[in-house]
């Protein structure tokens, strides 16, 4: 067999199944109310806009303590294509994402916030983007209008520093909003990693990826679920996810030790040699401050990783669904590997 013939069938995004609708639109929500109705009209608008035949919006309630569900839940059972999804509590944006991707059909899958701070309008780019033959289309943020001076601050940041340390380039400046092939969300539910980073986990997949620029808008009502101990959750999974420079840190801070400890020799064997011995306390507190300082800093980074092996080795399901509440008889119920989920067949409303 040829390099080639053994790649044939490799891509399998141009093959349309009978079943599957053209797009399946993701949106995680977590207490978005004021936002629902106004996103799913122009998630709808564009979809038909996009010209592109049948589609998909699923609606994800990410354990929401205001009536998202409830207006979630109406709204599939009054507006076609819209599927609603119950998960069983709050298990933070990512797993929403990944409880949404385990349930769409879509030849594509469009990844997006319900809170419309990106637009459903540049769907119909993204889509023309993939037609060249890409595999992921992400948006990339020019603009941040309305999130806080601090929030855009650590934002940069933190895509530089995993620019960095990474051992993948992950995309600057990206968030979850990216279109990608069936091929690619296949590839993504069967990963099985608890401590989920999608933007590096898509970025780790390969594949031809592209972006698209885009001004990140204001949020249209409510505020953001991402707490700072969201943001930082999200980057400590992000960096440790992707890189193993933190657990060299040990490493770096024993040479730094090592290298401490021989000028103090030097300089305490001199002051030997000249017959004064320093008797200040000030550089021994140094030496020992700095000692246990690394020694617990080095801790700290070793047991995130331990922390991390042991969320994985007890395999648990990443989420549970409660409800899926649709008027789409055909909808596939398959779950990805990592997730295990309890429907109430009840509030499946085949029509
Ligand atoms: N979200 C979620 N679960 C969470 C936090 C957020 O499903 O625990 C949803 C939220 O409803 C929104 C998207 O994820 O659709 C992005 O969240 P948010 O707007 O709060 O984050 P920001 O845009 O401020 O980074
Ligand atoms: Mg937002």
């Amino acid at each position: 067999m040829t390099p080639k013939s053994l790649n044939a069938g490799a891509r399998r995004e141009d093959v349309k199944h009978p079943h599957r609708p053209a797009l399946s639109v993701v949106a995680p929500c977590l207490n978005e109310e004021k936002c629902l109705a106004r996103f799913v009209d122009r998630m709808i608008s564009a979809c038909q806009n996009s010209g592109r035949g049948s589609y998909e919006v699923i609606l994800v309630n990410d354990g929401s303590t205001d009536n998202s569900w409830a207006c979630i839940r109406a709204m599939a059972l009054t507006r076609p294509g819209v599927t609603a999804i119950n998960l069983a509590r709050n298990y933070g944006h990512q797993v929403a994402v990944t409880a949404g991707l385990s349930q769409t059909r879509g030849e594509r899958v469009l990844v997006i916030d319900a809170d419309l701070q990106d637009p459903p309008e540049l769907l119909g780019e993204m889509m023309a983007r993939m037609d060249d033959g890409f595999d992921v289309v992400y948006g990339r943020r020019r603009g941040r209008a309305g999130e806080s001076a601090f929030k855009r601050a650590t934002a940069h940041l933190f895509y530089r520093l995993l620019g960095r340390v990474s051992d993948i380039a992950i995309p600057m400046d990206t968030g979850d909003f990216r279109l990608l092939s069936r091929q690619m969300v296949e590839r993504l539910n069967a990963m099985p990693e608890q401590d989920r980073f999608l933007r590096g986990m898509v970025a780790w997949l390969g594949g031809r990826q592209t972006e698209i620029f885009y001004h990140r808008d204001p949020r249209f009502a409510g505020k953001t679920g991402y707490t700072l101990a969201n943001m930082i959750k999200l980057a400590i999974a992000g960096l440790t996810s992707f890189s193993t420079v933190p657990l060299r840190l040990a490493t770096i801070l024993t040479c730094v030790g090592i290298a401490i400890g021989c000028v103090v020799a030097l300089y305490v064997a001199i002051g030997q040699l000249l017959g004064h011995v320093v008797a200040g306390w000030a550089s021994l507190a140094l030496i020992i401050t700095f000692f246990s300082t690394a020694q617990l800093g080095a801790l700290a980074v070793i047991s995130i990783y331990i922390g991390r092996i042991f969320m994985q080795v007890k395999q648990r399901p990443l989420f549970f669904i409660d409800d899926v509440v649709t008027t789409d008889a055909r909808l596939g119920l398959a779950m990805s590997p990592q997730s295990v989920a309890v429907m109430r067949d009840r509030d499946v409303a085949a029509g």
